[in-house]
């Protein structure tokens, strides 16, 4: 990613959330654009001021308080069954992520990945971006990116790549982190899933895809 770093700058990795906001901030950017996630999850935090509040309320008033993001009616209910998922049974405190403490990151992805609508991506997210593990998360763009740059076979689906691109970009989080930042990146601005700008890219001399797009 070396050519990626220099023409984009590297990026470095610094915690962008506590643990259950990044999660709930992953859910809320399903299918969703980054602009209208930030949004959403700001319009969710000034109505709601803790996460057991949010938990708590019916879930027509959480449906209303992210109405601004995409598929509101789905979200609002799996946030509030992650929420109660993350909450000791029982008791009235704040949902907590200190169960994956002790697990390692294998572990540790499985165990998000059993939470209610949460799948590779989401997990990965929360255990990069806030715990500083080293997961690849594996969107449209780095999954796209990875299957032409031969990276990963043609049929390998995005949940499957999570695990190889993660051993290729590894071990070093911060690896992890600028590989996939700068995927993402030269995914948004050059290698478009259609017309990938195969003559101005910086990778066209490695890349078996290029001028097939
Ligand atoms: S050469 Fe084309 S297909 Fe390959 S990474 Fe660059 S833009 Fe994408």
């Amino acid at each position: 990613m070396a050519l990626l770093d220099d023409a984009y700058g590297r990026p470095s990795l610094a915690p962008r959330l506590p643990p259950v906001d990044e999660l709930v901030y992953t859910v809320l950017s399903q299918n969703t654009a980054d602009v209208n996630t930030d949004r959403t999850f700001a319009e969710l935090r000034r109505r709601f001021p803790t996460w057991s509040a949010v938990r708590d309320a019916p879930v027509a008033d959480v449906e209303a308080a992210i109405s601004l993001g995409g598929l509101a009616a789905t979200k609002a209910p799996r946030i509030k069954a992650i929420l109660a998922a993350l909450s000791a049974p029982g008791e009235a405190g704040e949902p907590d992520l200190g169960a994956l403490d002790g697990l390692d990151d294998e572990a540790a992805a499985a165990w998000l990945e059993a939470l209610p609508g949460v799948g590779p991506k989401t997990a990965a997210c929360v255990l990069l971006f806030s715990l500083g593990r080293p997961v690849m998360p594996v969107d449209t763009h780095v999954h796209r990116l990875a299957r032409r740059l031969g990276l990963i076979d043609q049929g390998v689906t995005a949940e499957q790549a999570h695990r190889l691109l993660t051993a290729l970009a590894g071990p070093e989080p911060a690896q992890i982190y600028a590989a996939h930042v700068d995927l993402v990146r030269h995914g948004r601005r050059v290698c478009h899933a259609r017309r990938p700008r195969c003559g101005e890219c910086v990778l066209a001399g490695l890349c078996p895809s290029a001028g097939t797009g």
